[in-house]
């Protein structure tokens, strides 16, 4: 029988570019970390919002709803909505609900299982995050990006899967003068730029998607499909165990510095022209990549109680934080005879460390006080790091996280 395959609309700009990619990742277990979950709680944030109708400026009213417990397995209840993830998810519910002012027979649909296997030739999808249907006009699809990863807009595959998914599930109301629409929301990307971008495929283009999409299924089913390496690599699940990329990383800094430093000595940027600091600059996001995805195997391989000669783990360092902000306002409301709130907006009240200093003041300082708030400080939790074996920091136990 042959193997099931994992071609998710996702990472399709992966599996297209590298054959051998979704071979390399079957039974890897998927271990997105903070990124992953904070857009997982912005995306039911928007669901919730859309689902109930509710106005955007009352966004702020409605978070708590879309704290997940759990996502998979793992408790989510720690996730917060902030101030970043509400103004997101606004950008995406004012495109939206400005689409469907302007196109008043327009219809919506939320959260959509797009299958492109009919197109794919095998099993290939993913969920879509908002369809905006006005048909047999125009099929648009939104997809919002929590992130700060600069998504584009042109070519992406992921959007284009969803497209043949979209073309399957609609295919009654489909036309061959259908255009398709692929918008990309994404106020908080750190390249900064208009938080709405947008690319229009006519059904002919969309089909010819198809076939490459089909050609690309089909060589990632081939028995020794090849791995081939290049910026796509950049979180694929494979990256820390993979040797091709780690031969690719090395064969770049071999050939693009060689003539910058011929034995590999690193040298002291100032010493660099400009065109050998370019070089550095145009291989630097494959070599930081390569060094993240070991580092990231290194303190997989420890937690699972592998040893890496010279390495161990430590915990990272976490900031001190109020346990509940509630209470502490309240204590300092009550007790406190001056304001403890920063001074400009956001007026929030002065943190662990600010008010150790303030309350603790040798001319006017609440000892009292600050000897109630003390006890009301936590600690976040710590994630594993590598360090080396010599580093005097305690070793990290699974377990014992929370700093004291
Ligand atoms: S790390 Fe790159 S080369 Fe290796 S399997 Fe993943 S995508 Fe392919």
């Amino acid at each position: 029988m042959q193997q099931v395959l994992e071609l998710r609309a996702s990472n399709a700009h992966r599996w297209m570019a590298c054959p051998g990619q979704p071979r390399a990742v079957t039974d890897m277990v998927d271990t997105a970390g903070g990124a992953a979950d904070l857009g997982t709680v912005a995306h039911a944030l928007l669901e919730t919002m859309l689902r109930l109708d509710l106005p955007a400026d009352e966004i702020d009213r409605y978070a708590d709803k879309a704290i997940l417990k759990k996502i998979g397995n793992r408790d989510a209840s720690h996730i917060l909505v902030d101030d970043e993830m509400m103004k997101g998810v606004s950008h995406a519910l004012d495109y939206v609900r400005g689409y469907l002012a302007v196109h008043k027979k327009a219809k919506f649909d939320i959260e959509c299982t797009l299958d492109a296997t009919p197109f794919v030739g095998y099993t290939s999808g993913g969920t879509g995050d908002v369809m905006l249907l006005d048909l047999p006009r125009e099929l648009v699809l939104v997809d919002y990006k929590n992130g700060v990863q600069h998504v584009e807009h042109e070519d992406n595959k992921q959007l284009l899967i969803y497209g043949l998914g979209a073309l399957n599930k609609y295919s009654k109301e489909i036309k061959p003068d259908t255009k398709f629409r692929f918008t990309i929301v994404q106020p908080n990307s750190r390249k900064g730029g208009a938080p709405v971008r947008e690319s229009v495929y006519t059904y002919e283009q969309l089909m010819l998607f198809a076939a490459e999409a089909a050609d690309a299924a089909k060589a990632a089913h081939r028995k020794n499909a090849p791995r081939v390496a290049g910026d796509h690599c950049t979180f694929c699940r494979a990256a820390g165990s993979c040797k091709t990329l780690a031969e690719r990383a090395v064969a770049v800094a071999s050939l693009e510095f060689a003539d910058i430093g011929a034995d590999m000595t690193l040298r002291d940027p100032l010493s660099l022209r400009p065109q050998d600091i370019a070089k550095v600059m145009d291989s630097a996001s494959m070599l930081k990549n390569w060094i993240t995805a070991v580092e990231g195997e290194a303190t997989k391989r420890m937690l699972g109680g592998k040893k890496i000669p010279g390495y161990k783990l430590v915990g990272s360092i976490t900031h001190r934080k109020w346990d509940d902000i509630d209470k502490v306002t309240m204590l300092t409301k009550k007790l406190a005879t001056v304001d403890l709130f920063e001074e400009l907006a956001p007026r929030v009240i002065l943190s662990p460390s600010r008010m150790e200093k303030r309350l603790g003041r040798k001319r006017d300082g609440m000892p009292t006080l600050l000897g109630k708030l003390l006890k009301r400080i936590t600690h976040g939790t710590a994630q594993p790091r590598v360090a080396p074996e010599d580093d005097t920091r305690k070793p990290y136990v699974v377990g014992q996280e929370f700093g004291g």
